[in-house]
């Protein structure tokens, strides 16, 4: 496979003016390749031939905006293979999951791609008429996360080009090359400087949360992060939809099947090795079913195989980077300094690769690290609750407001628990689900502004009212 990709300004290759710097494969801590690295000039050349590429692309049509998302989605599908073994390579989930970031890549470029944007009527009198239209804002600057990192920038980039505007991508300097090949592929289809590319490390983001010509920053990543940002784009009042991190919790009403539940629970516990915004990170289980549930849970973690995402039959990879395997190493030994029982899990291939078993820990509570902050990797505290309310305030005592789910056989109860979750999304008997027709987004420390559907896509624009006396 070849590790040689390019930033892309323009329309064309560009090298970085600045030294590269080493993209790792994670199920081997080994160097994959050289990523080129652009300088803050090579940032600014990037948006200005995005806002110059702007001023005839806001005016194609939405048939032929349309027509080309679905060009671009052929593409994505006819690489799918190798953008799959691109993904595998850097971020190090198994190449099953990577196939379904590739094909949820593809079924958000078509759903984006035949959105219509409507034209509001506000008034139709006899001597007035008021539209409410929506236009694009111009060039928009997408700052990725590590984890997700195809399906994210397509999450960004395909409703920033399909309400008309232009945009300035910069990956993740973790998993970069899977975007840069997308890129590529776009370019093969939108006239040159609508989608462009630059690649480094966390001073090219803050250059474009604080540059004054990029009119909107769509930001995926850690809570901290996103505060600097909303901190830079002041000064030119920059829009801004912030997916940040989450803690989210789910709560196991009593009365519930353990075994109809405890395949699902695991699979959005650990979705991706853990590593999702929304996946399901404190399990609040009533005291009738908490050793059950546990049990089960235990069982499914030590049938994982762990290992190289890249060899066949490998069910759980690699954490993705060494931060994140020493910060989730750490919360792990924390919780079981402090009295949680951490079980036997699958067994870890030996060598450098970054490799952490799926982890169930028992008999921890509140207050414990790995319940309270956001653990982002493959560990699940299984908390005991005896009382249905109590377990609601416990669920909702985070700064963090992105998911949170109940599950039990009676929906109407379940329902109404779930509505005094606070959070963007309340799943009932599931958990960490998105799809491209369901506005998505989180509260509280979580961020605000809403990814996919029409709300989605009305992110990228502004309102223009006209007002019309006739
Ligand atoms: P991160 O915040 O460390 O980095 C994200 C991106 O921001 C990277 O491209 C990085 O280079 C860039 N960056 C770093 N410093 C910056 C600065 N000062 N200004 C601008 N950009 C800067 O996040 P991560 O570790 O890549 O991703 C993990 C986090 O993302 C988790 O907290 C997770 O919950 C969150 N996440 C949220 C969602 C969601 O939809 N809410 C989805 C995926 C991930």
């Amino acid at each position: 496979m070849k590790y040689n990709y390019s930033m892309m300004i323009n329309g064309q290759a560009v090298a970085g003016d600045k030294a590269s710097f080493t993209v790792t494969n994670p199920a081997t801590a080994a160097a994959l390749a050289e990523c080129p690295a652009a300088s803050l000039e090579q940032l600014d050349m990037a948006v200005d031939v995005a806002e110059k590429a702007f001023i005839t692309w806001q005016k194609t049509s939405h048939e032929d905006r349309k027509a080309m998302l679905h060009k671009i989605a052929d593409k994505i599908e006819e690489h799918a293979a190798e953008l799959a073994g691109i993904i595998t390579s850097e971020q190090g989930k198994p190449q099953a999951l990577a196939q379904m970031e590739v094909g949820g890549a593809v079924a958000w470029t078509r759903y984006t791609a035949d959105l219509e944007i409507p034209v509001e009527v506000i008034e139709d009198s006899p001597h007035k008429r008021i539209e409410l239209h929506r236009k694009p804002l111009g060039v928009v600057g997408s700052i990725l996360p590590w984890n997700w990192p195809l399906m994210i920038a397509v999450w960004h980039i395909m409703p920033a080009l399909r309400s008309g505007n232009t945009i300035v991508v910069k990956p993740s300097s973790m998993t970069p090359f899977n975007t840069m090949r997308l890129i590529e592929l776009i370019n093969e289809v939108v006239p040159a400087g609508v989608a462009n590319i630059v690649t480094g490390e966390g001073g090219l983001g803050r250059a474009m949360s604080g540059h004054g010509k990029i009119r909107k920053i769509v930001f995926t990543g850690s809570t901290p992060t996103g505060q600097n940002i909303m901190r830079n784009a002041a000064d030119n009042l920059k829009r801004l939809t912030l997916e940040l991190g989450g803690n989210d919790a789910a709560i196991v009403l009593p009365g519930t099947d353990v075994k109809a539940i405890a395949q699902g629970i695991f699979q959005t516990a650990f979705l991706n090795m853990g590593q999702t915004c929304a996946a399901l990170k404190r399990l609040y289980v009533h005291e009738s079913l908490y050793d059950e549930l546990s049990q089960e849970l235990i069982a499914i973690a030590q049938q994982q195989i762990v290992g190289d995402g890249a060899v066949s039959g490998v069910t759980f990879g690699p954490v993705q980077n060494k931060d994140q395997y020493d910060l989730v190493s750490e919360l792990i030994a924390d919780a079981k300094a402090n009295g949680g029982v951490v079980h036997p899990s699958a067994a870890v291939p030996a060598g450098a690769g970054y490799f952490i078993a799926p982890t169930i820990i028992t008999h921890v509570t509140d207050g414990m690290r790995v319940v309270d902050e956001e653990q982002f990797g493959p560990v699940l505290p299984v908390i005991k609750y005896s009382d249905v309310d109590d377990a609601i305030a416990r669920a909702n005592a985070s700064q963090n407001g992105l998911g949170g789910s109940v599950w039990g056989a009676d929906i109407n109860q379940a329902q109404a628990v779930a509505s005094q979750l606070e959070c963007g999304t309340a799943w009932i008997n599931g958990h960490a689900e998105v799809l491209p027709y369901a506005p998505f987004g989180g509260c509280k420390m979580s961020g605000f502004g809403v990814e996919f559907g029409l709300e989605g896509l009305l992110e990228y624009t502004v309102p223009q009212l006209l007002n019309i006396n006739r």
